[in-house]
């Protein structure tokens, strides 16, 4: 099989690897390509490529690196179905959830259109008589990026459009389960304009990782994945020398007052638990339902779900729902429903067993509702990733505000009330960075920050907004004072 080429100097190149990694359709169980799994002398290379291109990439005016964001945006825009199919195939979501990773994604390249306004400084004049002072926003170099599997557009594209519009070049490592959304958008770039070396592509996994947070010419590293992993490359960037931020895992509760509204909440609950099968960082996980709001609303849930249908998104005929990425994970989401069930889970909707009959071979999990967890459930504070709602019951809000604080992460929750004040407080109380009222899934866009918390995020300045041109920038202070016209003196007298 033809394995995917790095995409280093401008030119692909195919390296010469032990090991390679498969590329599925998780629709159908069946292989679409393979990744080389590159090594430490591919990143060299990439890294080399990349600080040769540096210098007159960082003297490009503002202006003109816009200008292939500009270009790069009509191209995503004409080839925005055939790049959202891509994702059905490669990722297995459906094709509305597919438009929608590609939509988030091209809005941050429209964000990064405004270069020449976000990379202007501050000035004061007389900060003492006679002495002016500025800043000035100065690109870091060449940066990194390392993804996830669960966004092939949109979380890519949270880290290169700004990196490259703030000056740096940039060394994406995709998702080594779905590399191909990325590939072909990199072979736009060059019809854009983007000058050879400013942008590469390195396939692999953990060596192609180290190897980009031990080499001293990377100066900065965005990282996306799962908690253990993005807390060990923050350790690592950081003992490197490099500015790192790494978004990690979550479990986002979404605590559901009993005068919520019952339909509009049923439905919210749904899209933000069983949306791209649960398998989005801000995927709600756990239903804390007040009083008698489970008995409200999870009726009118578990009705909802019973319509939806799941299946293969790489056909026209759309599911409501499609695959999880892999088998071994599929296996891992019906573990968690079991040794929850086993810890005292009601299961209320049980996708265990679906069945879909045109395409056997995939990795499919139902929607499933299980009530009763408690704090002793590992579905209480573990990522499950996958189209799975656990239900706790909590008396109060206060009560509710505490189990959504207990557990470790903090990206997303939310809350369902008709209560302004209940609002009020649980947004002033919650331990997340991204708050929901009446609104399942809070998911920032382009122009606000991506602001995890607690083990959801490490570092300091997030993806997206303000903070990613802060992150991809270094900030230079010029004070000056002039003590004479000097030779043009006569001219002023
Ligand atoms: P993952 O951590 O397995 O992999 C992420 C990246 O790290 C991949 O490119 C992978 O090749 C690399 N990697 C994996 N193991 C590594 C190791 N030991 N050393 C170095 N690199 C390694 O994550 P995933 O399964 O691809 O993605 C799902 C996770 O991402 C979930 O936990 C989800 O919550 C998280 N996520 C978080 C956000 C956020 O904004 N917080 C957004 C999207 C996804």
């Amino acid at each position: 099989m033809e394995l995917l080429p790095n995409l280093i100097g401008g030119q692909w190149r195919t390296p010469n690897v032990r090991e390679t990694s498969p590329v599925m359709n998780p629709s159908r169980g069946e292989s679409l390509t393979a990744v080389p799994m590159s090594s430490a002398a591919e990143v060299e290379e990439a890294v080399a490529e990349a600080l040769k291109a540096f210098p007159d990439w960082r003297e490009t005016p503002p202006n003109d690196r816009a200008q292939v964001m500009f270009r790069l945006k009509a191209m995503l825009e004409d080839e925005f179905e055939e790049l959202a199919m891509g994702i059905c195939q490669e990722h297995g979501k459906t094709l509305v959830e597919a438009r929608g990773d590609l939509r988030r994604g091209i809005e941050m390249v429209e964000y990064a259109c405004g270069a020449p306004t976000l990379l202007m400084g501050e000035s004061l004049e007389n900060i003492a008589r006679g002495i002016d002072c500025h800043t000035d926003r100065i690109p870091l170099g060449v940066v990194a990026g390392i993804c996830p599997f669960n966004f092939p557009a949109l979380v890519p594209m949270w880290m290169w459009p700004l990196a490259l519009v703030c000056g740096n070049c940039f060394i994406l490592k995709p998702s080594e389960k779905v590399p191909l959304t990325m590939q072909r958008i990199a072979g736009m770039m060059k019809k854009a304009g983007l000058p050879d070396g400013v942008f590469s592509i390195v396939h692999g996994g953990r060596e192609v990782v180290d190897a980009l947070l031990e080499h001293p010419g990377v100066a900065a590293v965005s990282f996306v994945g799962s908690t253990p992993v993005a807390e060990a490359v923050y350790q690592k960037g950081c003992l490197h020398g490099k500015r790192v931020q790494a978004a990690g895992g979550a479990k986002n509760f979404l605590v559901i007052l009993p005068d919520a509204d019952v339909a509009a909440t049923a439905s919210a609950l749904r899209d933000s638990a069983f949306g791209c099968a649960g398998e989005r960082c801000m995927a709600g996980s756990v239903a804390v339902a007040v009083g008698e709001a489970g008995e409200r609303v999870l009726p009118a849930l578990v009705d909802i779900l019973g319509s939806m249908r799941i299946g293969p998104t790489d056909t026209a005929d759309q599911p409501d729902m499609g695959a999880l990425i892999t088998g071994a994970h599929r296996d891992r989401v019906k573990e968690l429903i079991s040794l929850g069930e086993a810890k005292g889970g009601k299961v209320l909707a049980d996708g265990r067993s679906v069945r879909v009959d045109d395409a056997p071979g995939g990795y499919y999990v139902g929607p499933t509702i299980i009530d009763g967890v408690d704090y002793g459930n590992d579905l209480s504070t573990t990522e499950v990733f996958g189209p799975v709602l656990s239900v706790m019951r909590a008396r109060t809000l206060d009560d509710a505000i505490a189990a959504a604080n207990r557990q470790s992460f903090g990206n997303g929750a939310c809350l369902f009330t008709t209560s302004g004040k209940a609002a009020r407080e649980f947004r002033h109380r919650v331990s997340a960075g991204m708050v929901g009222i009446n609104v399942g899934v809070p998911a920032p866009l382009a122009y606000f920050p991506f602001t995890g918390w607690n083990r959801s995020f490490f570092g300091d300045l997030h993806m997206q907004g303000r903070e990613g041109v802060l992150f991809y920038t270094k900030q230079k202070t010029t004070t000056v004072r002039w003590f004479s016209f000097g030779e043009g003196d006569i001219w002023v007298k």
